[in-house]
């Protein structure tokens, strides 16, 4: 067996996994086998799957057991798995590099404690990515850990569009539009140029539409603009976060309605978006199959905020070459990118029906002015490539 790399993509219900085959010198890292640690389930479980589907590996616990014991008991079974190959190094999604980092890094105890210092810029997702690292430094201290930040690809993002109409002062501190799925958009960076060459240095808006949803307005394969800032709520209204509101009305909720900054967080982060709108649920497969009046309405809104977004990156990239729909809902949903793509003619935004039905490459029609994509998105390689590279000093 080949020498490997993991990489752990910690989000807040679950863990993504990926073991990469390391490409050596040059070549890329690539896949073996994907899997999960799920907190979703009664029981919490974590399952490892090859490229066709089959269980490799698969432990469930107690509703307590912390994940450092399922980490434990996975790095034993991958030892197994890679019969004389070697573990090289963990690659890490880490949601916030502040205004400090700007590529990934290894980690050392300093970058480490440098990240926790980070929390309070996004203070449920911060200690949620460093946990596994924080555990994996635990049960195998000389193995290499490397964080990915979801902030690093926005770090060319520049004023005007980087900037909040603040006072100054606020911006020095690093109050900033910092934009996150950033591993997401870099890896379409990179894809463009093999699954689409004429469209890598074009204007281009990814929309990124999963339980967290954003854009990133794309030119010469550089973020340009995006719709996350600050924190993970602005922009686009999302599974059950609400996107950008009025910033005078978490005052109004804290001043007039007497809600604790906890309970406002809740309410902005947890109960809001699709859930909050439809008060039926969060994900798009049951608003579309809903004959209740609420869920169409919460779809149309999604797709009214998401459409005016698009607008609003345009206007950023100065003109509009292409969108690629990505992430679950993108990827998914012929019904929402119709209903976002329906209120962008005037941009020369056209579908072929056939083609979004069968969530085809293109689904743009020929006579279309601007190109419409589907694509899945993958931030495991993107992290992969940025660990290999990294371990390699490359
Ligand atoms: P995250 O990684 O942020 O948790 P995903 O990118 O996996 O999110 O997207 C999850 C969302 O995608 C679900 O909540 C659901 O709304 C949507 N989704 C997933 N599969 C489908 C599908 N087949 N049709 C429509 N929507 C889907």
């Amino acid at each position: 067996m080949p020498n490997a790399l993991l990489v752990i993509n910690a989000g807040s219900s679950s863990i993504k996994l990926a073991l990469f085959e390391s490409g050596g010198s040059g070549a890329p890292a690539l896949l073996l086998c994907k899997g999960m640690l799920d907190h979703h389930q009664q029981q919490p479980q974590m399952i490892v799957k090859d490229l066709h589907g089959n269980v490799l590996f698969e432990r469930h616990a107690a509703a307590e057991a912390d994940d450092e014991s399922f980490f434990a008991d996975l790095l034993r079974w991958i030892d197994e798995f890679l019969t004389g190959g070697t573990l090289l190094a963990v690659g890490h999604r880490v949601v916030h590099g502040g205004l400090k980092f700007s590529e990934p890094v290894k980690v050392t105890p300093a970058i480490l404690q440098a990240l926790r210092e980070l929390t309070p810029l996004a203070p449920l997702h911060q200690p949620v990515c460093l946990a596994p690292i924080e555990a994996m430094q635990k049960l195998r201290p000389d193995l290499p850990q490397v964080a990915c930040f979801d902030t690093a690809f926005h770090h060319s993002v520049a004023p005007p569009m980087s900037r909040f109409a603040l006072p100054r002062y606020f911006e020095q501190e690093g109050v900033r539009r910092y934009g996150f799925h950033g591993l997401s958009y870099e890896f379409f960076a990179r894809h463009l140029r093999e699954i689409a060459p004429d469209l890598a240095m074009a204007r281009v808006v990814i929309a990124h539409l999963g339980s967290g949803a954003s854009l990133c307005a794309m030119r010469n394969g550089r973020s340009v603009d995006t719709t996350m800032s600050f924190t993970t709520l602005d922009g686009l209204m999302m599974g059950t976060r609400c996107g950008a509101i009025d910033p005078g009305l978490p005052l109004y909720l804290q001043q007039q309605r007497g809600l604790s900054a906890d309970e406002i967080e809740h309410v902005l982060y947890y109960e809001s978006g699709l859930l909050g709108v439809s008060g039926i649920s969060a994900d798009v497969r049951v608003l579309t199959n809903s004959d209740d009046p609420r869920a169409a309405e919460a779809l149309e809104l999604f797709a009214f905020r998401a459409g005016a977004a698009i607008a609003a990156m345009v206007h950023s990239l100065g003109g509009l070459d292409a969108i690629v729909f990505t992430a679950g809902i993108g990827e998914n949903s012929p019904e929402v990118r119709k209903q976002i793509c329906a209120g962008l003619g005037w941009l020369g935004v056209e579908l072929d029906d056939a083609a979004n039905g069968a969530n085809e490459l293109r689904i743009g029609a020929k006579t279309a002015r601007v190109a419409t994509l589907v694509v899945p998105t993958d931030e495991e390689a993107a992290i992969a490539a940025h660990s290999q590279a990294l371990i390699t000093n490359r």
